[in-house]
């Protein structure tokens, strides 16, 4: 079947991750660097399944953003859609789990090149010519880039683009919880695709019960397909006519970085395949078994972009 274009926009940014594990960010000896961001990270995925897949956002015009862009491009992701800011510099993060269990984070990002893309200058032609355009980051709550988001996403389904969403709540990122709740529900009907995993359902409904009717309390009538994600639990869907869980594989996980990106990747993929699988409960099934695969591969190394499956790797593991 035709390949459609799945254009993936939002921060992309560079994780520096300390040499040694267990240890807080001022007692880090070395850092490495782990590219990600997670609409970056859905479009690896995308190409690395064999899909065909853009990236919208701006880089600082600095080594860092360079090395980002060149990062897509070797992996097959389109990147017309990709501007430099020649002021700001590209987001960075200092991220550690310490040997308390607890993360520690520090952020450049005051404000960092991801979140001043304007609205005049994105590029309407690679958005309009995408069959899914999926979106969901930090950088949508800022503006300029707040704009661009909003046009972008018109922009996408006038030209007759599912929309696909993940809000990607990282708390820590965010000026305060009720300030997150509020951005994200604001543009929450827009999209026909949310994916959503079990902690952030908990944090939008305010619920402790990660159950059908606390997710169903999230339905919205342009729904198309509702995802909660259940880390080494599978999945949960949602549609129109069905609901059901798929479950998951059982991997031995050492990093769980980036499993949802590689979730959506696989799903959006499909979907840009053949939308009509969002209306047949069993392929759409087959699909999200699929997606789970992909996210439990992608727990069983080190980081994020180095973990997404490729096709191949992936048919090899559900044959295996
Ligand atoms: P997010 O990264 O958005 O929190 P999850 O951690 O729920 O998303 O992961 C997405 C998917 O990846 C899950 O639905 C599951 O299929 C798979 N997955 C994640 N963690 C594990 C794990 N420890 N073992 C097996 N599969 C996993």
């Amino acid at each position: 079947s035709e390949k459609g274009l799945i254009v993936s926009f939002g921060e992309m940014l560079i994780d520096f991750v300390p040499t040694e594990s267990g240890v807080s960010l001022a007692e880090a000896p070395g850092f490495l660097k782990a590219p990600g961001g997670a609409p970056a990270n859905v479009a690896i995925a995308v190409s690395r399944l064999g899909g065909r897949s853009a990236f919208v956002g701006k880089l600082g015009d600095d080594e860092f953003g360079h090395m980002l862009a060149g990062i897509l491009r070797e992996n097959g992701v389109a990147d017309q859609g990709i501007n430099f800011d020649t002021g700001a510099r590209t987001a960075l993060a200092f991220v550690t789990l310490r040997a308390d269990g607890d993360r520690e984070f520090m952020f450049y990002r005051n404000p960092s090149a991801d979140m001043l893309l304007r609205p005049d200058e994105l590029d309407l032609d690679l958005i309009r010519s995408a069959k899914v355009f999926h979106y969901g980051s930090i950088s949508l709550i800022v503006e300029p880039c707040r704009s661009a988001h909003l046009k972008a996403m018109e922009v996408a389904k006038e030209a007759g683009a599912i929309l696909s969403y993940d809000p990607n709540l990282r708390e820590p990122l965010w000026p305060s919880n009720e300030e997150a709740k509020t951005q994200i529900m604001s543009i929450w009907d827009k999209a026909e695709i949310i994916k959503v995993s079990d902690v952030e359902l908990e944090f939008l409904t305010g619920s402790n019960k990660v159950d059908d009717e606390t997710a169903m309390s999230l339905w919205h009538p342009n729904l198309k397909l509702l995802l909660v994600t259940l880390g080494e639990k599978g999945c949960r869907y949602y549609a129109k006519t069905f609901r059901g869980a798929v479950d998951p594989f059982h991997v031995n996980a050492v990093d769980t970085t980036g499993a949802g990106d590689s979730f959506v990747g696989a799903l959006l993929n499909k979907i840009a395949e053949d939308q009509s699988i969002l209306e047949d409960e069993e392929r759409l099934r087959k699909v999200l078994r699929f997606a789970n695969a992909c996210g439990a591969i992608t727990t069983t190394k080190k980081g994020a972009i180095p973990a997404l499956p490729t096709d191949a790797e992936v048919l090899s593991f559900l044959e295996g």
